[in-house]
């Protein structure tokens, strides 16, 4: 479905980045992976799928960087046909102990990287009349937890800026949308549950169970390859008219 199409996956090394990668690349799309840490077993996951695959290094926190990363793409590919905004960074603190370093970092990667993305593929997409913006946001762009404000607030600012470019593209094949994910098993939430483990003095399972009681009416993670399938429904065809929208794959998180 998505042969001759190239796909840029921000935070693509690990995680969910990298199943939504493998996912697009299982339907056709050439891969631009991004993220941190050693690329090579991606990528070669990637291409083990029959797809090109390249890789950048940009950190999402600088703009002259994710412009590298973007005229990089178009040199090896022509142009990005869809875009998948991903990369992202958690830090759990109380406001009031919140330190802005950290406040900063997430605001950059998790929604102002999104913004230098978009705002360098959109052209290319105009000009093509077909494009695919996917922003993943979280449970955590429609409702708010505790100790997480940075988060939130940049999550809350994706579902925002979802909604404001898919209005500036309503009338052209160009679609922008949102996935909002509950508890995802990753790296990013494996360190929630040791935290909370260590913190509790309870067993990595015991903080596993109630991570997922606390929000997740289906006990169960949401898993990266379901993630992955959402990202393909939105670049196929069914999906030109879906537009704007947070789409929630949290379990009933967001039902409550
Ligand atoms: P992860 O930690 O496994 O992956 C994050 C990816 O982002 C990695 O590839 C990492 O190298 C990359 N990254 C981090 N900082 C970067 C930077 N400055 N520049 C470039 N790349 C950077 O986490 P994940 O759970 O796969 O998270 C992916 C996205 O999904 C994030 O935006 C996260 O907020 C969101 N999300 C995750 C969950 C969950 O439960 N895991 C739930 C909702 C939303």
């Amino acid at each position: 479905m998505l042969k001759g199409k190239t796909a840029l996956v921000t935070g693509s090394t690990s995680g969910i980045g990298l199943a939504v990668a493998k996912s697009l690349a299982q339907q056709g799309a050439n891969i631009v992976l991004n993220g941190f840490g050693d690329a090579s077993a991606p990528r070669a996951e990637v291409e083990a799928l029959g797809v090109r695959a390249e890789y950048h290094g940009a950190d999402m926190s600088k703009p002259e960087q994710i412009e590298d990363m973007m005229k990089f793409a178009a040199s090896k590919f022509g142009r990005v046909d869809i875009l998948v905004n991903n990369a992202g960074i958690q830090h759990v603190a109380k406001v009031e102990d919140f330190p802005t370093e950290r406040w900063d970092a997430i605001i950059a990667i998790n929604l102002s990287s999104a913004f230098h993305t978009t705002r360098l593929a959109i052209p290319a997409m105009r000009e093509a009349n077909w494009g695919r913006v996917i922003n993943i946001a979280s449970a955590h762009g429609l409702v708010a937890s505790a100790q997480k404000s940075a988060y939130v607030a940049a999550k809350h600012g994706v579902v925002g800026l979802t909604k404001a470019v898919a209005l500036e593209t309503a009338t052209t094949g160009v679609t922008v949308n949102a996935i909002c994910p509950g508890w995802v098993l990753t790296a990013l939430v494996q360190k929630q549950i040791d935290d909370r483990a260590a913190r509790e003095g309870i067993t990595a399972a015991q903080a596993q169970n109630d991570l997922l009681g606390e929000k997740q009416p289906s006990l169960q993670f949401t898993t990266v390859e379901q993630l992955g399938g959402l990202a393909v429904f939105l670049c196929s065809p069914a999906a030109d008219q879906v537009r704007g929208v947070a789409w929630a794959m949290d379990g009933g998180w967001t039902a409550q």
